[in-house]
């Protein structure tokens, strides 16, 4: 498939099925594991991905490359994917976040539910913490073979003889205690004999490693802390290095893709589990880590915890501000999950970090909308045109000439939108130019435009206040030139206007967003990430649409014409108080 960007995983993906290298797999636990029951019947011929995120933070652009590769690998080798909550770190965690993130991954159209040919209905949402039993029988089989000890530095004296990429570590003084000894201490750790951060329990490996992350790393620590999901039955926690391989083995993941900042891990990742292999705790084959590229979306920051500080500090309204790079964000901005997945589809799996730009999410959202967004007028900018021959022509000020457009160019099944012609109507600003620069075709006095799906108009001039500026424009409608009529083509114009009849506008809060920072790559400098903010990056006005959105419901799409793409609030939006946000123009470039 040459459109198909590059993807070096379906490349080995494709040779571990031919050759037959996931057959064989089986899970070697004992039957009161977790991961036993929940990890579902097994289909040894089959792939296995997961999605893993902690749930200390909502979910942004930068994980929905994460979640659609690894549900897309699994949909397109027929495996599965696995939704996994890492929620071994008891501190950060709350069940907001396990929901919100739940919410996200099937907003993205993705299912960690599946009916098997019985159409039995198989979970594969897992919770690492259901595994605490098993890593902690896991750290006691290290002891055991003489593989971890009990550590008693200091923090800082570990630190200090850890060592740096030009200086081996030195050996701790307690690396050589007995496996007796080790085992008895780990004990106490769990039985909470120690305070916090008295101890740690780390691997035996080598203090003189190149790699710092084979340098005896740490498996558990001593914490204090009520956990989501298990309560107060832990005071020892097991680190993230530790845990998350044994996750991966125990719900017999055959391909465990994470980001590149964990390939220096994957040493540690594979002496692990080939350690509780030879030890009988765990089954060949057993998972393998590949490695990709992150990817950052420029003018944001992708980092959960810069996001939190945005929201904790007030500078947005929410996880869900649409200015934000979260995808409750990018959801309540108006982007569509086609729009967020063919983006993460088009940046393809590499090898290196990518800064992606917006434009190039814009242009997958208009993609998207272009064939089913419904039109509409707007005016963003009003401007009031008085047409001052309408009684004249009409009979009565209070006549209204019957208009209508349709909802979509290209979709007559979408039906036609009625709107009125009266009076005055509203224009934007721009609009109108008492002196007109070379090249404009709209208002100015003396020049002829028509109003679009309605009337040509001949501008004889303005009204200004005392300070001179423009409060009408003045205009005379041409006879017999409405659109759709026959004589609709008899005075040719270059200028086409969209309005709003005032008599029947509806006004509503628009919010016009721009950048959230103002350098394309925040915080990756000198500044501080904060200082880069852009001040300007949500302009409220109060503009004016046509009576087809006065009962338009929230969180739905329409292309306001010339305008762009426009949502409904979500949260804020309501048929009787109507608020839509930009979400992107109809061309690039921003303010366009
Ligand atoms: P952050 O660095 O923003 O805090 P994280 O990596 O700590 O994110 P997790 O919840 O651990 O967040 O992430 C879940 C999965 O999403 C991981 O496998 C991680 O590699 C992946 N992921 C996170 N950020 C990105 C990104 N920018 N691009 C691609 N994948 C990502
Ligand atoms: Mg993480
Ligand atoms: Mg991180």
């Amino acid at each position: 498939d040459a459109l198909k960007p590059s993807n070096f995983l379906r490349a080995i993906i494709e040779r571990d099925l031919e050759q037959g290298s996931l057959q064989g797999r089986h899970f070697a636990g004992t039957p009161g594991d977790a991961a036993h029951h929940e990890a579902g019947p097994l289909d040894p011929a089959k792939i296995r991905t997961r999605f893993p995120p902690e749930p200390n933070g909502y979910l942004h652009i930068g994980h929905a490359k994460s979640i659609c590769l690894n549900f897309g690998l699994a949909r397109d080798y027929g495996g599965i994917c696995h939704l996994r909550f890492d929620d071994t770190n008891p501190e950060k965690e709350e069940q907001e976040y396990v929901d919100a993130i739940k919410e996200m991954v099937s907003w993205l159209g993705w299912k960690w539910e599946r009916a098997d040919a019985s159409g039995h209905n198989t979970s594969h949402l897992f919770y690492a913490s259901n595994y605490f039993d098993f890593m902690y029988r896991a750290a006691e089989y290290l002891v055991t073979a003489g593989l971890a000890y009990v550590d008693e530095q200091t923090p800082e004296a570990m630190r200090a003889n850890r060592g740096d990429f030009s200086t081996p570590g030195t050996d701790s003084p307690f690396r050589s205690r007995s496996p007796e000894e080790n085992l008895a201490r780990l004990r106490e750790m769990k039985n909470g004999v120690h305070p916090d951060g008295a101890m740690v329990l780390r691997a035996k490996i080598d203090m003189a490693s190149p790699n710092i992350n084979l340098r005896d790393p740490a498996l558990y620590r001593i914490r204090r802390a009520t956990h989501h999901n298990t309560g107060d039955a832990w005071c020892i926690y097991p680190m993230y290095t530790f845990a998350h391989p044994i996750e991966d083995a125990l719900e017999r993941i055959t391909h465990s893709i994470c980001t590149l900042e964990f390939e220096d891990q994957r040493p540690f990742y594979d002496w692990l589990l080939g350690k509780l292999a030879e030890g009988g705790l765990l089954a060949h084959p057993l998972p393998h880590q590949y490695e990709f590229g992150r990817l950052n979306l420029s003018y944001v920051v992708t980092s959960k915890r810069k996001l939190r500080q945005l929201v904790d500090e007030g500078h947005v309204s929410g996880w869900d501000d649409p200015r934000m790079p979260t995808l409750a964000g990018m959801r309540r901005r108006g982007y569509t999950p086609e729009s967020v997945r063919a983006m993460v589809e088009a940046t393809g799996v590499t090898k290196s970090n990518a800064w992606l730009d917006y434009a190039v999410l814009d242009g997958c959202l208009r993609t998207d909308l272009e064939g089913k967004a419904a039109r509409a007028c707007a005016v963003l900018d009003p401007l009031k045109l008085k047409l001052t021959n309408w009684a004249e022509l009409f009979g009565s000020e209070a006549h209204r000439e019957a208009c209508s457009a349709p909802a979509h160019p290209h979709h007559p099944e979408m039906g036609l939108r009625q709107f009125t012609l009266g009076p005055e109507v509203w224009v934007e600003q721009e609009d109108f130019m008492e002196v007109p620069v070379k090249g404009y075709h709209r208002l100015y006095p003396g020049n002829k435009a028509r109003l679009k799906y309605g009337y040509v108009i001949e501008c004889s001039g303005c009204e200004k206040d005392a300070e001179g500026k423009v409060t009408a424009v003045l205009a005379r409608v041409v006879p017999d030139t409405k659109s759709g009529t026959p004589g609709a083509d008899s005075v040719k114009v270059k200028g086409v206007i969209t309005w709003v009849g005032a008599h029947e506008a509806v006004a509503a809060e628009l919010r016009l967003y721009d950048r959230l920072f103002t350098v394309a790559q925040p915080g990756t400098g000198e500044a501080d990430f904060l200082t880069e903010l852009n001040p300007a990056s949500c302009k409220i006005v109060t503009g004016y649409l046509e009576p087809s959105l006065a009962q338009w419901p929230a969180a739905l799409q329409v292309q306001f014409e010339r305008h762009g793409y426009f949502v409904s609030d979500r949260v804020d939006h309501q048929a009787d108080k109507p608020v839509f946000n930009k979400i992107t123009g109809l061309r690039d470039g921003w303010g366009k």
